[in-house]
């Protein structure tokens, strides 16, 4: 850990400009600066290096911008830091012009045909090529010697097998990755993913290792040169810093929007590196063939206001320069996005989420991870739109955070668990805490191999029998006793794969599977087939605590098809059968509602993101939402007032048995109600 840790106080509101190389011909400081402060951003990030040097460089293999023609990075960096801007030097060492590639044909990326990937005259390299393994390293000390930068961020670091065009170019083949594979596992490469074969699976292990091996070398140089320098992601050599993650749309990624982008992202961050902060960007440009058209003012401002109701900050990222920028739709809802941070910046730092509940998930990057994301989305829609308060924690981090803060423990459909990982869950279970887990779970070890019994010992007692398709199949419900929203129908609707398992004899059991019935003709759609007794959700004991089993996918079927049914059997497992306590009133599900605090302080802050602009696939201005009651649980001894953020107003509140009740006459996009 260094002493200069500037970041830790310093109020975080981050613009990036993505500079292209011909913004550097008229790019004036003065206006630059001017820009970033009718934001009041206090963090720029700039394009330095890597792929094009935006400064006259003297490395022979650092590709010169032929357009450095306005002011100069150093009389840009200069201006911001004369007024408290702090500079971010914007690296991308995943690709080199082809002139430098053609003095050196071994740094290329290489494909199964032996190809390179030529991408407009920009040419992949390997992470394990001489380039990035030694180069990098010189460009890095290069910028950080010669610019008075405060931080660094790479894109695109690691394995990337995909280009602007979204085409896969599959498993590198280069000699650098032939040979470190052969030496760390004494195989060749696989040529295609397949997780039947071992050889692949080694391969993303292999993966995993020298990525990390690489950040930690890169993050350990950096430190050695500039101890000051804050590096995105540096849980190598700091024990606090930034964590940087995106909200973005793609023409091609499957619908629907996953609409609480800013949410999660900023909640995984906070919830896995509780010291680190979270600056989850808000993605002006639709997609990169449309780099220049923003999406909605509205969708912006409400993934700002998602990640600072999860104790993130405020983060923008456009193409190009402000005062050139060409769609300038989202600047004003983005610019009052920054202004209520600015106005309540003292307050909105360090906030964790004041909750007894997490769902855990696999490393994932903007959605894209380990595991299965969709019942993971499904399942976090069904807690928020049900006013639930909790954290998602990565699995890659339950060892070093553990889960003694937590009473309820969520598993959406991990099936790959690290024995260790599964050692903390199986402690936290028998000494009190409820797990929910729904698809398979810990069926396979982290390098992915099959195991024979679970890798979590609180499911042992469950026998598993066989996977089947259930479309057509339902589950009935006889006893009513369990549930609330459904309590106006008998049946609740499956599909994907239901996993048959033998269940212990103590094992309580809610719903009856209906195996695949006909469903055509209409004369013969009825239960040919009687009711079995595998269940919907299964309640085992196990210690002092319970385990709550999903044999199926309801997640992946509310992400999808977001039906009512999916959602009413979701609240009653969460309210009736784990018996969680929300956020009780009359907030509409398209309201996000969380409570944050700080460590060693006593106010709590209720933040209320309005999210009823979205409908359909588009997002317009929230309505403005009238007349709200938040009864909130509150393990707190008094409540001497509430003060609505937005206008300073005091909230009428009544306060009894450990429920606060506040009535919240107007709600705008977002607001934040500070209880003392
Ligand atoms: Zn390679």
């Amino acid at each position: 850990m260094t002493q200069n840790q500037w970041w830790k106080n310093h109020h975080w509101r981050f613009i990036q400009t993505n500079l292209r190389e011909i913004d550097m011909q008229d790019i004036d400081a003065k206006q630059y600066v001017q820009d970033m402060l009718s934001f009041g951003a206090t963090v720029a990030m700039i394009n330095t290096s890597g792929i094009i040097a935006s400064y006259p460089t003297k490395l022979p293999y650092h590709y010169q911008s032929p357009y450095l023609t306005g002011d100069s990075l150093k009389t840009i960096i200069e201006a911001c830091h004369a007024h408290d801007i702090r500079v971010m030097a914007r690296t991308d060492f995943s690709k080199v012009r082809r002139v430098i590639y053609e003095q050196h044909p071994d740094w290329a990326f290489v494909d199964t045909d032996g190809q390179i990937v030529d991408y407009e005259g920009d040419v992949h390299v390997c992470i394990n090529s001489e380039y990035q393994q030694t180069y990098a390293l010189e460009i890095i000390r290069e910028t950080l010697t010669e610019l008075d930068v405060d931080g660094i961020f790479f894109n695109m670091g690691g394995y990337v097998s995909g280009d602007y065009s979204g085409r896969q170019h599959g498993i590198c083949q280069c000699g650098s990755c032939r040979r470190r594979f052969r030496e760390m596992t004494g195989n060749e490469l696989p040529r295609q993913a397949d997780l039947a074969d071992p050889v692949y699976r080694s391969y993303l292990m292999f993966r995993r290792e020298t990525t990390t091996a690489y950040n930690r070398k890169v993050c350990e140089f950096i430190k050695s040169i500039r101890p000051d320098v804050l590096i995105n992601h540096d849980t190598y050599t700091e024990d606090s810093g930034f964590i940087r993650q995106e909200s973005n749309t793609a023409w091609d990624r499957a619908l629907p929007h996953w609409q609480y982008s800013g949410s999660e992202n900023t909640k995984w961050v906070r919830g896995s590196f509780p010291t680190f902060i979270s600056s989850n960007t808000t993605v002006d440009f639709i997609d990169f063939p449309s780099r220049h058209v923003a999406v909605s003012p509205w969708q912006q401002a409400l993934r700002l206001y998602q990640g600072l109701a999860n104790g993130g900050m405020p983060d923008y990222y456009l193409i190009g320069r402000l005062d050139n920028h060409r769609d300038r739709s989202g600047f004003e809802p983005i610019r009052q996005a920054f202004q209520f941070h600015a106005r309540h910046q003292e307050l909105f730092r360090d906030l964790r989420a004041d909750c007894r509940t997490v769902i855990l998930a696999g490393d994932h990057w903007g959605g894209h991870g380990d595991g299965d994301m969709q019942e993971f989305f499904g399942l976090y829609r069904a807690l928020t739109e049900a006013h639930h308060l909790f954290d998602v924690m990565l699995l890659s981090q339950v060892v070093r955070q553990g889960l003694a803060k937590y009473q309820t423990i969520i598993l959406p459909g991990c099936a790959a668990l690290a024995a260790e990982t599964a050692t903390v869950i199986d402690q936290a279970v028998h000494q009190g805490a409820t797990l929910i887990s729904s698809g398979l779970t810990g069926r396979r070890n982290e390098r992915l191999d099959e195991l024979s019994e679970n890798a979590l010992a609180c499911l042992r007692a469950v026998k598993p029998l066989a996977e089947r398709p259930a479309r057509g199949a339902y589950f009935q419900l006889d006893d009513h006793a369990w549930t609330e929203a459904l309590r106006d129908t008998d049946l609740v609707t499956i599909d994907g794969d239901y996993f048959y398992a033998e269940y212990p004899a103590d094992a309580e059991r809610y719903g009856r599977l209906i195996p695949p019935q006909p469903y055509g003709p209409p004369e013969r759609c009825y239960s040919l087939y009687p009711a079995t007794d595998y269940p919907a959700a299964a309640r085992l004991h196990y210690g002092q605590g319970t385990v709550i089993l999903l044999p199926w996918q309801p997640g992946r079927l509310f992400q999808r098809q977001g039906y009512a049914n999916t959602a009413a059997f979701l609240s009653d497992v969460l309210g009736r059968i784990a018996e969680l306590q929300p956020i009780g009133g009359n907030l509409p599900p398209m309201v996000e509602s969380t409570l944050l605090y700080r460590d060693g302080e006593d106010f709590r802050l209720l933040c209320l993101v309005n999210g009823s602009g979205h409908f359909g696939n588009s997002f317009y201005k929230p309505l403005t939402l009238t007349d709200l009651r938040v009864q909130v649980p509150l393990a707190a001894k008094t409540v001497r007032s509430v003060t609505r953020l937005s206008d300073g107003e005091a909230l009428p509140f009544s306060w009894q048995e450990q429920r606060l009740t506040i009535e919240v006459d107007r709600l705008e996009a977002f607001d934040a109600l500070l209880i003392r």
